[in-house]
C-alpha cells in the first residue's frame, strides 16, 4: 500500500454459495481480510480506503427501494447463507470503526448485482449460468417461479461510479449503494437469454427447496436507491440489459469457440 493514495479493497468471498458450502473459512476471510487492510492502511499517511459491501446486507428486508441508512433483516445464525450478509455487515462497522477512531478517510460501496464479460457461473451468479446453459443446449435453471426480480448493473459501470467517488471529497465516511434500478424479473432475462442466443433450451423451474438451504428464501426484489449516488456523482449504471446480454454471450462465444478449437 505504500505510496498509493487509495486502496480499492474488492477481495472477498465470491458469492453466498461458498459461505453456505465453507462457512468457516469464508467468514474468516471477509472479516480478518478487511481487518488487515485497514490495520495497515491506518499506519499510512496520507491513504485513503474504499470498501466493498453488498446488497446481501439489507437481507430480507421488502422494501423498495434500499436507502442506505435502511434498518437490515437478517435471518437466524443456523441458516449459513446468512453468514455472508453478517460479515460484509461486519466489514462495514470496522470501516466505520477505522474512520471514527483511527480518523482513516474511508467510502463504503454497497454494491448491488453486478455482472459483465468474464464473470463466471461457478458460484451460482445467474447470468453466466443462463448463458452457458442456452449456448450448451441445456435447460435453463430458473428459480422458484421465476418472479423474484433484480437490477443488473454493468461491470464498466459500477467500475467507472467507484471510480468517480474516489474524485469527491464528499464521499468520505459515507455508504454508497452501486446498482441499476432496471428491474426484470429472473423469468424474463431467461426469455431474453433464449431469445438472443437463438436458443432451443427449454426453461426449467427448479424449486427454492432444491437449491437452497432449508429455511432459507430467496429474496423477492432487490432494488437500490440511487439518490445519493447521483447527487454525489452524478451518473449510476444504466447500460441496458439487452446490451450487457449481448456483450456475455459474444465473449462466451468467443470463449466455447476457443475453447473447441484447442481441443480438436
Ligand atoms: N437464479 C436462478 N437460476 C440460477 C441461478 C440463480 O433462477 O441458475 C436466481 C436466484 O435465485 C436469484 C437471481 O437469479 O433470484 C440472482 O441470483 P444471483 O446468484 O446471480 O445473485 P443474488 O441476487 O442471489 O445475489
Amino acid at each position: 500500500m505504500r505510496g498509493a493514495d487509495w486502496v480499492i479493497h474488492l477481495a472477498a468471498v465470491v458469492g453466498a454459495q461458498l459461505v453456505v458450502d465453507k462457512p468457516i473459512e469464508s467468514i474468516v476471510v471477509n472479516v480478518e481480510g478487511t481487518g488487515n487492510v485497514l490495520e495497515e492502511a491506518a499506519k499510512l499517511k496520507n491513504i485513503r480506503v474504499m470498501v466493498a459491501s453488498t446488497s446481501e446486507t439489507y437481507g430480507m428486508s421488502n422494501k423498495v427501494p434500499f436507502e442506505e441508512d435502511d434498518n437490515r433483516i437478517i435471518g437466524p445464525t443456523h441458516i449459513r447463507r446468512w453468514g455472508y450478509a453478517a460479515t460484509k455487515i461486519v466489514d462495514e462497522f470496522l470501516t466505520m470503526g477505522y474512520f471514527q477512531e483511527k480518523k482513516l478517510p474511508v467510502i463504503i460501496a454497497r454494491i448491488f448485482n453486478t455482472v459483465g464479460p468474464r464473470q463466471v457461473g461457478t458460484y451460482g451468479m445467474v447470468i453466466p449460468r443462463l448463458v452457458e446453459q442456452a449456448l450448451s443446449g441445456k435447460p435453463l435453471t430458473v428459480y422458484g417461479d421465476g418472479s423474484q426480480t433484480r437490477c443488473f448493473a454493468f461491470v464498466k459501470d459500477a467500475v467507472n461510479a467507484l471510480s468517480a467517488l474516489t474524485e469527491n471529497e464528499y464521499a468520505i465516511g459515507k455508504v454508497f449503494n452501486i446498482g441499476s434500478t432496471q428491474e426484470i424479473s429472473i423469468l424474463t432475462l431467461a426469455k431474453k437469454i433464449k431469445h438472443l442466443t437463438g436458443s432451443r433450451s427449454r426453461i426449467k423451474l427448479v424449486p427454492f427447496a432444491k437449491v437452497f438451504e432449508k429455511g432459507f428464501n430467496d429474496m423477492s426484489r432487490r432494488v437500490p436507491s440511487v439518490k445519493k449516488l447521483i447527487k454525489s456523482i452524478g451518473f449510476v449504471p444504466e447500460t441496458p440489459i439487452d446490451q450487457i446480454l449481448l456483450e456475455v454471450i459474444v465473449e462466451r462465444r468467443r470463449l466455447n469457440l476457443n475453447f473447441n478449437e484447442a481441443t480438436k
